[in-house]
């Protein structure tokens, strides 16, 4: 059977001669992979739609719970991640943080829509690295449902604690301790706990309209970073090889 779907390819193998395997997060169907066929070759007209990254129509066929690609046609391709090292690297290690939370055959509208969103706001909206990387990781964390308890210190309650716990996924102070407050405490200051609070509540819409300092946007980044890859339990080479670059 034949059906048209649209997605953003997460991943491409390589496969025999001239065919690749893609995996895609599609909007109907979450993620799957799919067989595209000859992509390799220059003469395709599918293989701009079938590259990493790009945003593309699939007419999809099914066998068995099998997918072939008939014809791909590229609606978003970002062209301006594929030519700057940095931003490659980190659309690169959004995906594989993407492929690794999707379910397959689980449509998840809002996990699509936070990475293109992300995609768009590094490719077209020039928005600083740092702040699109946050945004992206404590977002998904939360959709992933590892929503962390940012209300006020999980222990006396107060609602400027300066602490965040990364194992627990709460807040703290530092004067407050008892055998409640194990795990890795990290330093989070008034406004990049306020960023935090926006990131895990704001309109999908509104995610990346707001403003921090390098300072402030360098402590949330390594709080999200850290949140994340606890929560996950894994790191990524895509982000590896993203940090690589700044040493
Ligand atoms: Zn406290």
């Amino acid at each position: 059977m034949y059906e048209k779907t649209e997605g953003i390819v997460l991943r491409e193998t390589e496969y025999k001669d001239a065919d690749k395997l893609l995996t895609v997060l599609t909007r109907e169907h979450g993620k799957i992979t799919v067989k595209a066929r000859g992509v390799k070759s220059g003469r395709s007209r599918s293989k701009a739609a079938c590259q990493l990254l790009t945003y593309s129509e699939f007419t999809l066929l099914e066998k068995q719970g099998r997918y072939v690609i008939t014809e791909a046609v590229p609606k978003e391709m970002f062209s301006e991640l594929r030519t700057d090292i940095e931003l490659l690297y980190l659309a690169s290690y959004f995906a594989q943080v993407t492929e690794a939370v999707a379910q397959e055959e689980d449509a998840s509208p809002e996990l699509l829509s936070l990475l293109l969103n992300a995609l768009y706001a590094l490719a077209k909206l020039k928005k600083p690295q740092k702040l699109v990387k946050a945004v992206f990781e404590l977002r998904l964390a939360c959709i992933a449902g590892f929503l962390p308890d940012l209300r006020g210190c999980a222990v006396c309650g107060s609602p400027s604690p300066d602490r965040f716990n990364i194992t627990q996924g709460v807040l703290q102070c530092a004067s407050c301790g008892n055998e409640s407050t194990t795990g890795i405490r990290m330093p989070v200051s008034p406004g990049t706990l306020e960023a935090m609070r926006y990131i895990a509540s704001a309109d999908a819409k509104r995610l990346f309209s707001f403003t921090l300092s390098d300072a402030a946007l360098t402590e949330l980044n390594g709080l999200t970073e850290s949140y994340l890859s606890m929560r996950l339990e894994r790191g990524f080479f895509t982000l590896d090889l993203y940090k690589s670059l700044f040493l």
